[in-house]
């Protein structure tokens, strides 16, 4: 059987990181018979070839040309880096800078037409954008190759078909399943792992998508189902799924073993650490996910399974995102009429925003729904112009919104049927004197999530997760 391995952007950062890496799945494939390996682009922090190719098409329309170069040159720099680094033989290592500088000079082309044209298609953006892990999979197969690992890097434009939703596209699970084992099984059956490109996808015509920002995990999923595999690793920089973003909170650790359910609700609502479409591909086909640390490869990291135990006191993470608008939908005649929320959310479906959280007072004079900051105002005109009628005779008295504000979500699928858990959530809260503007509890009871103003995010998630410390019990097992 196989097992899919994904590894992050730092997890291929450079030559270092891809030495760790390459050790690791030769070190997995003594004892498996299959690795299909998944790489994201390189991703050194705070340098992202992912950002610096999106930044340089952003300042090409900008008109800021000279920014076209410098990118460039960076990219040049970066996979010289892991080039020089890792590969001994001239022949092989000219031959790859070749195949990586033909990317940057396609990208330095695209841009130049940005440029000229003063305009970027979604289609456009992620031709350039999908183009960091086209260079760092070429760049690591070739590595593990010359270390006596036969590997072969894949596009996966040749295994994944989507829609034609350009940045952040869907897959089309037939279609996928086939080329996915096409292309993969002759590979596989000779001995030679596959080292596939994350993020990147293609419509049934070719053209390239993308998955969204962070799909590397979602393109490991997909291939995972595809494939039947045993399991799915995403390998990354910390140590598996952690009670809050660590880098935000120092004393967050790591949870062993979460539900599909709990890691759903915390991806959803913006832990980094997976994408929030990974989970059904790998649900549906009863996949077991694991998350662990490239730079710590022996600590067990996470597990995420169909059920798991409670954590005692209920909460096992907390997590935020930011820059959010609150937008409300108020009025005295909306009471009792049919209707108004099924408009509400057919407009705003118009605009193809996302909807992260919906409330309505019980006396149906309001509803509230937080979306990202950047929608807002597209929103705002798409509902103005819906009410038109109802805005002129004051049944809906304001369309308005509030921004920037935050989602604060607890997470724990032990919260079920445990009493006082929101209490004590909201006691905290008010003893650090947050004000919370709306409130939601999903009736899988997974997660509670408050909206806050944007300058008490630090405070709302350091007290929420200071229930967590309070309530879990200092055992070694639990790091
Ligand atoms: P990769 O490039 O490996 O996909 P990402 O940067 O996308 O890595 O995701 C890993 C990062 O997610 C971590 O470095 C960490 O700062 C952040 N993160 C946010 N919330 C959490 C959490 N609850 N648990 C673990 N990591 C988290
Ligand atoms: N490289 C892509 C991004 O930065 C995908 C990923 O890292 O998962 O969004
Ligand atoms: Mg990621």
């Amino acid at each position: 059987m196989s097992l899919v391995m994904k590894f992050g952007g730092t997890s291929v950062g450079g030559a270092a990181a891809m030495r760790e890496t390459a050790g690791l799945i030769e070190k997995f494939l003594a004892d498996e018979s299959e690795i299909i390996v998944v790489a994201s682009g390189m991703g050194s922090k705070p340098i992202k070839v992912t950002d610096l190719l999106l930044n340089g098409s952003q300042a090409a329309l900008d008109g800021q040309i000279e920014q076209i170069e410098t990118t460039a040159n960076q990219l040049r720099a970066i996979h010289d880096e892991a080039i020089d680094g890792l590969l001994t033989d001239p022949a092989v290592r000219d031959a790859v800078r070749a195949e990586v500088y033909a990317f940057i000079e396609r990208f330095v082309e695209l841009c130049k037409a940005i440029n000229v044209l003063g305009e970027i298609s979604l289609r456009a953006s992620d031709a350039i954008s999908g183009m960091g892990e086209q260079m760092s999979v070429r760049i690591l197969a070739a590595y593990l190759t010359q270390r006596g690992t036969p590997a072969e890097a894949v596009d996966a434009t040749d295994l994944i078909v989507t829609d034609d939703f350009f940045t952040s596209a869907t897959p089309l699970i037939a279609q996928t399943n086939q080329k996915t084992n096409d292309r993969l099984r002759p590979l596989l059956e000779r001995g030679i792992t596959p080292i596939v490109t994350g993020f990147i996808a293609a419509t049934a015509e070719g053209v390239t998508t993308t998955l969204g920002r962070g799909g590397s995990d979602y393109s490991a999923a997909i291939i995972g189902r595809a494939l039947h595999a045993r399991e799915v690793w995403i390998w990354t920089d910390v140590d598996g799924v952690m009670s809050t973003d660590p880098r935000v909170v120092p004393t967050a650790r790591t949870i062993p073993t979460l539900t599909y359910g709990e890691i759903s609700e915390l991806a959803y609502y913006g832990a980094k650490v997976l994408h929030p479409r990974t989970m059904r591909p790998v649900m549906e086909s009863g996949i077991p996910l694991r998350i662990k640390n490239t730079f710590n490869p022996d600590h067990p990291g996470s597990v995420i399974v169909a059920n798991g135990a409670p954590a005692d006191g209920g909460i096992k993470a907390v997590t935020a995102i930011k820059a959010l608008s609150l937008v409300t939908v108020e009025g005295r005649g909306m009471m009792g009429v049919p209707g108004v929320a099924a408009r509400t959310f057919k407009a705003v479906a118009e605009t193809r925003s996302s909807v992260l959280m919906i409330t309505q007072s019980s006396s149906e004079q309001s509803i509230c729904f937080v979306l990202p900051e950047e929608t807002a105002g597209e929103v705002l005109a798409s509902l103005n112009a819906e009410f038109a009628e109802e805005l002129k005779h004051r049944d809906i008295e304001k369309i308005w919104s509030l921004q920037p504000v935050a989602i604060v979500t607890a997470v724990g699928a032990g919260m079920r049927g445990m009493p006082g858990i929101a209490g004590r959530l909201f006691s905290a809260l008010g003893a650090a004197e947050v004000n919370i503007m709306a409130i939601a509890q999903g009736s899988s009871e997974c997660g509670i999530s408050v909206v806050v103003d944007s300058e008490d995010i630090s405070v709302a998630v350091e007290k929420i997760h200071d229930l967590i410390l309070d309530h879990r019990p200092q055992t070694s097992d639990i790091r």
